[in-house]
């Protein structure tokens, strides 16, 4: 092996090394014109009422669909995007395109469907951003109450102070907001007490937990009782079995999210599913 000729050695290390130094900086060209050349994509993941059945909001996550690169994850391009800055138009454009959905369903009469979006740190410190939510809802005639804004724990913890009062600016305009991957972060209780959320969302890896983890199970029940103790709704995330889900409902979980229910869609079969109202638990194959 070490005897190859130097083409070959050449062939053998160079595209693994390459690939790995081109990787960031080709991602990063790419992200700039992903926006202008409109390879962004919203899907949308419902979130299921444990006591109706009921679909009452979906969430939106960002897919990138690049012409050569494929599809990008949004685990592999939003720090990146965060860093860069880029962050802030590609939000905005999610924040625009996920109101202006949720309206459309909205008015074909679908319910009084919630849109879940991420924000991302950079997004949420922005000066401007309680004004920019302002001007989304009203371009796209979107109730106030029907958007729910995503934060993390970490994002609310870099300037607690500054955060309290981002949150109650979109808080008075009636936006709710909710802590995504709950209990992951480092906020702690003393401050959930202080930061006006609505929701709490249970992360996917407690979920996980539930079942065969007696201490898991009793953590997850910990939360939604914490959640009601302090008047906030709890969702779960990531739900894949029946088991979760009927742990979930005997603790008295609000919502759930996950494949149990549904996958993030487009939009088509989003509003195909939103028509028939209702969901069935149903476990993704083996
Ligand atoms: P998140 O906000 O916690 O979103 C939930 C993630 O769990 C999504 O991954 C979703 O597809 C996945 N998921 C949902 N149900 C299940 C399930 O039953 N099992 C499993 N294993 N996974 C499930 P996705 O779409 O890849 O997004 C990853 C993360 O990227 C999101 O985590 C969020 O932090 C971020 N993200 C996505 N879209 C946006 C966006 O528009 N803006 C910002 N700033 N971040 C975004
Ligand atoms: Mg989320
Ligand atoms: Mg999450
Ligand atoms: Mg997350």
């Amino acid at each position: 092996r070490a005897k190859q000729t130097g083409r070959n050695a050449v062939h053998f290390y160079a595209p693994h090394m390459n690939a790995h130094a081109l990787d960031r900086l080709a991602l990063e060209g790419a992200l700039r014109g992903a926006l202008r050349d409109d390879q962004f994509e919203l899907h949308f993941q419902p979130q299921v009422d444990l006591h109706s059945g009921r679909v009452v909001g979906t969430e939106a996550l960002i897919r990138w669909r690049h012409p050569h690169l494929g599809t990008v994850r949004p685990d592999r391009f939003i720090a990146l995007a965060e860093e860069t800055g880029l962050i802030v138009p590609i939000g905005a454009w999610v924040l625009e395109k996920a109101c202006r959905q949720n309206r459309e369903w909205q008015r074909a009469g679908l319910g009084p469907l919630r849109i879940a979006v991420n924000l991302s740190a950079r997004q949420f410190a922005e000066p401007g951003l309680v004004q920019t939510v302002r001007g989304v809802l009203d371009d796209t005639g979107l109730d106030a109450d029907s958007l729910e804004i995503e934060l993390t724990e970490s994002m609310m913890m870099a300037d607690v102070e500054a955060a309290i009062e981002t949150m109650r600016g979109l808080k008075a305009m009636g936006v709710k907001l909710s802590i995504d991957d709950f209990g992951t972060g480092y906020s702690s209780l003393a401050y959930l007490k202080r930061f006006p959320v609505d929701v709490l969302k249970i992360d996917q890896s407690f979920v996980r937990d539930i079942v065969g983890n007696a201490d898991g199970a009793a953590l997850v029940d910990a939360i939604i009782s914490l959640a009601h103790g302090l008047r906030k709704q709890v969702i779960a995330e990531g739900v894949e079995t029946i088991e979760q889900l009927d742990y979930l409902r005997d603790c008295g979980c609000d919502e759930v999210q996950g494949h149990i229910y549904a996958r993030p869609e487009p939009s088509g079969d989003v509003e195909a599913l939103l028509r028939r109202g209702r969901v069935e638990p149903a476990p993704a194959d083996a």
